[in-house]
């Protein structure tokens, strides 16, 4: 979205020098006749962000400049700008070709409410972004250990930390696999509800308007915005790198026939708090690997999956019992390999 900013001389204002402040869209500019070298208002919004409330008329200022226009491309990428129908924004259009857009879609892909991968700021993107290593996400699939160790205040360790956290978001359901892919005004929610109805990308990219708007909370607009999603070539193509990287394009419940029996025959108690995956899914990927999850300790139990601050109770309960204790990493391992 392309915001216009006014450039203003500097001005104190709340305790801090303003030397910038939002006009907000191309319409508020036409309707209060801003142009080049004129007086405004400025305030702070909730008394932090400074925005330009209105033009001064009477005396003064105006350098006779030309009536102002807004760009009409992008200033990142040079794709022609577009207006939405309803909106009063103009955005770059170039999804999946602009810098900062592709950017921002590996930060919304890395974090914690999406795939969650450890060790991937901003910064780090960043450094990817340079050496060229990454343009899209699926690009994250392919990144190897040399890659990283390579880049500017990175040891193995860290590398690793990052290798092991794109590992694991292979297993991260399908329903934030949706809400990571960044399909414009698909949140959590409303990714988690249209996970329910449509179960696999399979069944998702070919729904229609239609079918989606039959989702609750699902308007025509974001609809509008999958079904567009799902039409274009270099979309799909990117799905099918993930799919074949190995993530989980359909819902659990579709997978609760036994992926493995790695687990077979065993009792593991859940206890602690993890980082990489929540509790239901650690859970249901025991059982999806043939095991059963237990809630209390005892002899016949086979191993503990041990998070942060299990409780002292249990892991007295598991030393007196010489019952293991396992960390998600270890678990990881075990039902991935
Ligand atoms: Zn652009």
């Amino acid at each position: 979205m392309i915001t216009p900013v006014a450039n203003l001389e500097p001005v104190q204002l709340s305790g801090t020098v303003v030397q910038r402040a939002t006009l907000h869209n191309e319409d508020f500019v036409r309707q209060l006749g801003i142009r080049d070298g004129d007086n405004v208002w400025v305030e702070k919004g909730g008394e932090i962000i400074p925005k330009i409330v209105g033009k001064e008329d009477s005396g003064g200022g105006r350098v006779n400049s030309e009536e102002w226009r807004f760009i009409t491309h992008c200033p990142e990428c040079g794709a022609e700008l577009v207006r939405v129908e309803g909106e009063a924004a103009w955005r770059c259009p170039n999804e999946n070709g602009c810098p900062p857009q592709q950017k921002g879609k590996l930060e919304h892909y890395v974090s914690r409410k999406a795939m969650n991968i450890d060790g991937l700021g901003e910064e780090t993107i960043d450094l990817l972004w340079e050496r060229g290593l990454v343009r899209d996400v699926a690009d994250l699939y392919e990144l190897r250990e040399s890659d990283l160790s390579e880049l500017e205040g990175f040891g193995q360790k860290s590398a690793h930390r990052i290798l092991d956290g794109i590992e694991a978001s292979k297993q991260v359901p399908w329903e934030r696999v949706l809400f990571a892919i960044g399909i414009r005004m698909v949140g959590e929610t409303t990714a988690k509800k249209i996970a329910k109805r449509f179960r696999s990308l399979q069944e998702l990219q070919w729904a229609t308007v239609e079918q989606l708007t039959g989702v609750e909370d699902v308007g025509g607009q974001i609809a509008a915005n999958i079904v567009t999603f799902f039409e274009r070539e270099d979309n799909l193509r990117l799905m099918s790198r993930l799919e074949q990287a190995g993530l989980q394009m359909a819902s659990a419940a579709e997978e609760t026939e036994t992926v493995s029996e790695k687990l077979a025959g065993m009792s593991i108690v859940i206890s602690g708090v993890f980082e990489k995956h929540t509790r239901d899914e650690y859970k249901a990927m025991i059982e999806h690997n043939g095991g059963r999850n237990v809630g209390s300790i005892s002899k016949k139990t086979s191993f503990v999956l041990a998070g942060d601050n299990m409780g002292p109770e249990k892991r007295k309960k598991a030393e007196a019992l010489g019952i293991k204790l396992m960390s998600e990493e270890e678990f990881l391992l075990l039902v991935e390999n």
